[in-house]
């Protein structure tokens, strides 16, 4: 890495619980159970929007977009990472990948995940890594009470803005 490139790293976990809606990387899923949040609780499009606001400096995604804001109530995250790279762009960064991996038991991902790296690329216009582990049935996630995801970001200043 240059100096004048940046990483940013995160990291989300959410709550599964019945009825509720379960979307991934801006892909619904037919599952008997989904995520609690005040936005629609895409926890992969979460960690990637920490990761990114980690790599330019800007704090997290509760700082920038409060769960206690009713703008954001039941929002796309999809939507917020829209406005997530707009604040990046603000500071004169571009940025260069973004590499992810969602940590869920059920359901599996199965051809979705090829869906999830297409709305992410299509969005960011960068290529984008989405990768899948289980817990092995151990832990919150492994019983199905609960979905993570991590990411990491790579951002690169612009030189006239140095
Ligand atoms: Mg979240």
């Amino acid at each position: 890495m240059t100096d004048t490139t940046r990483a940013g790293i995160g990291l989300d976990f959410h709550r599964l619980t019945e009825g509720e809606s379960l979307v991934l990387g801006g892909v619904e899923f037919d599952h008997h159970k989904g995520t609690v949040a005040h936005s629609d609780g895409d926890v992969l499009v979460h960690a990637i929007c920490d990761a990114i606001l980690g790599a330019a400096s800007l704090g997290d995604i509760g700082v920038q977009f409060p769960d206690d804001d009713p703008a954001y109530k039941d929002i796309s995250s999809m939507k917020l990472l829209k406005k997530v790279l707009e604040k990046v762009d603000v500071k004169g960064f571009n940025l260069l990948n973004v590499d992810s991996t969602l940590i869920i038991q059920e359901p599996k991902l199965g051809s979705s995940r090829a869906q999830m790296t297409e709305n992410l690329e299509d969005l960011l216009g960068i290529p984008v890594n989405v990768k899948a582990t289980s817990t092995e049935r151990l832990g919150f996630i492994g019983r199905g009470d609960g979905v993570g995801a991590q990411a990491i970001a790579v951002l690169e200043k612009e030189e006239s803005s140095e």
